[in-house]
């Protein structure tokens, strides 16, 4: 069996729904695994929802009316029957959002977040299951909750793969027992062993269908994208970027772990386990080859590829009383790190002084440079930009740096890193 994944941006209206039916007429000859996200930036308003009645502000009945209406405006564009069965489904739908919106209660954030904010996903399966099945594509939809069983960890939740691969292996060998061409299911949303929904992180939809990747053994996974396929780097920051035609899943793991936006990173390694090749497609552009990503030892590996994270703290660490650097001091460090929420992108020890770089966005620096004060004096420069080239050569390095001052740099064969101000 194949999987396809779609984001929420190749369904974000009714002319986009259309496109994937048009896809699937199109490509699909045996029964598929789809896995949907939701509709364009609906799980950035169901976060809005949830804050609202979770702070109990009088106008919270108000935020769910944008994602109505972005829903009833689609399922206008699909069904001008307004008897449709699509629209009593949908309605059923936001009338249970409201009854748990309003019923939050006491429920931990998290918790209460995953309830809410997995309506998005379940909201984009029921019209598009109820649009492909009017257009003789034959679909079964199924509940992603009942198929992806987690640690329960609100928010990110671990898969147990046992279960999960048993559950997804049953439900698809039925849907195509059915005669069935599409086996239609969320992205995203999965639950605890004792029934309670939960997500496995923002953007995590393309790690879904690489879970049902895994479990089916599918011969391939495909990701439908806005983009021709992988590229280079991130045209937001440079310019000339380059379609990769080929990747290693290693490559495509190191770019995604860096924040090269277009995979999430865990999507990876379940693929790479089973040798399960990705086709990264555009669905704009249906007959353009994409990129493909699996295994080492491949054509034009060699172009150069650039990851640019911005936002990033460089802060260097010196014991006050000019001890060495060792393992104790490491595990201290480290532990206030740790403590605070900070995200480590690269370290560098030298005899007397540790330098790491770090998410600025995220945890508490201020707490981490009292708690290490003291026993070390610290520096840190913010606003910086960590720039990871992957088969780096000196002439594209210096073209990055342009003249900039470098504060940190470190270079293996695969890859060169470096610190630098903007
Ligand atoms: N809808 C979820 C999000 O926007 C999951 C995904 O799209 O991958 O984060
Ligand atoms: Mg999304």
């Amino acid at each position: 069996m194949e999987v396809y994944k779609f984001g929420g941006a190749s369904v974000k209206d009714a002319a986009a729904v259309r496109n994937v039916a048009g896809i699937l007429r199109s490509e699909v000859t045996d029964t598929t695994c789809v896995v949907v996200s939701a509709m364009g930036k609906t799980t950035n308003a169901l976060e809005v929802v949830l804050d609202a009645f979770y702070q109990g502000r009088p106008d919270a009945a108000q935020t769910v009316k944008a994602v109505v209406e972005t829903h009833l405006h689609i399922l206008h564009g699909l069904f001008p029957d307004p008897a449709h069965e699509a629209y009593a489904k949908v309605k059923a739908l936001f009338t249970d959002l409201m009854r748990e919106a309003r019923s939050l209660g006491k429920t931990p954030y998290d918790e209460a977040y995953d309830r809410i904010v997995s309506y998005g996903e379940r909201l984009s399966t029921c019209i598009i299951a109820e649009y492909l099945n009017d257009q003789g594509i034959g679909t079964a939809e199924l509940d992603a909750r009942n198929l992806v069983i987690t640690d329960g960890h609100f928010r990110e939740g671990k898969v147990l793969w046992e279960p999960t691969a048993e559950r997804i292996r049953k439900a698809a060998a039925q849907v195509r027992e059915d005669g069935l061409l599409v086996a239609l299911t969320q992205g995203f949303i999965a639950r605890s062993e004792d029934g309670k929904t939960v997500t496995l992180g923002r953007e995590g939809s393309d790690y879904s269908a690489a879970i049902f990747s895994y479990c089916l053994d599918a011969e391939k996974m495909t990701i439908w994208k806005d983009v021709p396929g992988v590229l280079n780097a991130d045209p937001k920051y440079f310019t000339n970027t380059q379609k990769l035609d080929y990747i290693s899943y290693y490559d495509a793991t190191e770019l995604a772990y860096y924040g090269a936006s277009i995979i999430h990173p865990k999507t990876i390694k379940p693929l790479q386990n089973k040798h399960i090749p990705l086709h990264v497609r555009s669905f704009m552009d249906v007959a353009a080859p994409g990129t493909w990503v699996g295994l080492d030892d491949v054509p034009n590996s060699e172009i150069p590829s650039f990851i640019c994270k911005p936002k990033q703290v460089l802060l260097s660490i010196y014991p006050k009383d000019f001890s060495f650097i060792d393992e104790s001091n490491l595990s201290e460090i480290f532990g206030i790190l740790v403590k605070n929420g900070m995200k480590v992108n690269l370290m560098q020890n030298s005899a007397l002084s540790f330098s790491v770089c770090l998410d600025q966005t995220r945890g508490d620096l201020d707490a981490v440079l009292s708690q290490l004060s003291p026993r070390y004096d610290c520096r840190f420069n913010q606003e910086l930009e960590l720039v990871t080239i992957r088969h780096h050569t000196q002439e594209v390095i210096d073209n990055i740096v342009g003249g900039r001052e470098v504060l940190l740099e470190q270079r293996t064969r695969q890859a060169a890193q470096l610190v630098l101000k903007i």
